[in-house]
């Protein structure tokens, strides 16, 4: 085995250690790479032997909350030797450059503005990331659109991004899908909007509504995550394609999964079409009351029926 076999395996056997510990993620200079998928797609074997900067592998406390929230998928099936070598145990001393994820957040993005494990209200969740600049949409929008409603909802409305509207008012839902998504709260499901919790995947508008792009995504998903916890809802509905992919962590097609309940971290979910959609397609205005009225009946009590395993 030659220098540089030797020092790849071992930090595959190091990367091994890690995983079998429940690390999914490492912090490499400020940028987050996921284990899992440096061994899923093959990745890892074909960029060991390439020179690089020195790796430091620091767990950072955006990475430990990552590490919980992953820590409880099933493993990949990972090739590995029975026996592992001392070495396994340090980290290799070979300057090594591992891939960057693709998509993933600029080295020099900004800390996360809290502390994931710290117990908080919504208010001082919302304070704390009002000034966000994690992403490039901290410097395009006018306001960042963190949410609105009951802090202690019974139901969640989650949608994809805010809109021109939202953007300028800083207030999810208020344009035209807002008055369409008013409608189907407090016409078919017979509750006031201010009595549920109105928010978005994405806090801040993607410019000309373009698709979030993944590194948005990973800026913005602990602030989702923590509004969930805080206000714990018995119920979310995902609004459309976007939001129910995202909390399915699935890539199903939203035909598929419209009118279906799964699970968002162990609170029933339900995924419907998006308002917006509605605007354009009135007449899938049924199945979306269906839907509402078929969620409405578990909010009074009804047993779920789980469709969704993800
Ligand atoms: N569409 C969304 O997904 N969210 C909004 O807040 C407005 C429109």
């Amino acid at each position: 085995m030659n220098t540089s076999d030797s020092a790849s395996q071992a930090l595959l056997d190091h990367l091994n250690i890690l995983r079998d510990a429940g690390v999914c993620y490492i912090a490499l200079d400020g940028e987050t790479t996921q284990i899992e998928t440096l061994y899923g797609q093959g990745e890892f074997d074909s960029t060991i032997a390439e020179p690089g900067p020195p790796v430091s592998a620091t767990l950072t406390s955006a990475t430990h909350s990552a590490i919980q929230r992953t820590s409880d998928k099933a493993t990949p099936p990972v090739p590995r030797k029975d026996a592992l070598p001392a070495s396994a145990l340090s980290l290799p001393d070979q300057e090594v450059k591992l891939p960057a994820k693709k998509n993933a957040a600029h080295k020099d993005t900004p800390p996360m503005p809290f502390d994931p494990e710290e117990k908080m209200t919504l208010e001082a969740l919302s304070g704390a990331v009002a000034g966000c600049t994690r992403c490039q949409l901290g410097h395009s929008r006018t306001n960042l659109v963190f949410g609105v409603g009951n802090p202690n909802a019974d139901l969640v409305f989650v949608g994809e991004a805010p809109g021109r509207d939202e953007d300028s008012q800083g207030i999810p839902f208020v344009g035209r899908a807002g008055q369409m998504l008013t409608r189907m709260i407090e016409n078919v499901i017979e509750i006031p909007r201010s009595e549920v919790y109105i928010c978005n995947v994405l806090k801040c508008r993607p410019p000309k509504n373009r698709n979030p792009e993944a590194s948005e995504i990973d800026c913005c998903e602990p602030y989702l995550h923590k509004q969930i916890e805080i206000i714990n809802p018995r119920i979310i509905v995902a609004l459309g394609k976007f939001a129910a992919q995202f909390l399915f962590a699935t890539d199903t097609p939203i035909g598929k999964l419209r009118g279906k309940f799964g699970r968002y971290r162990g609170i029933t979910t339900l995924a419907t079409y998006h308002p917006a959609y509605l605007l354009r397609n009135s007449s899938q205005k049924r199945v979306v009351m269906d839907d509402l009225l078929k969620m409405k009946a578990v909010l009074d009590g009804a047993e779920p029926k789980i469709e969704i395993l993800t």
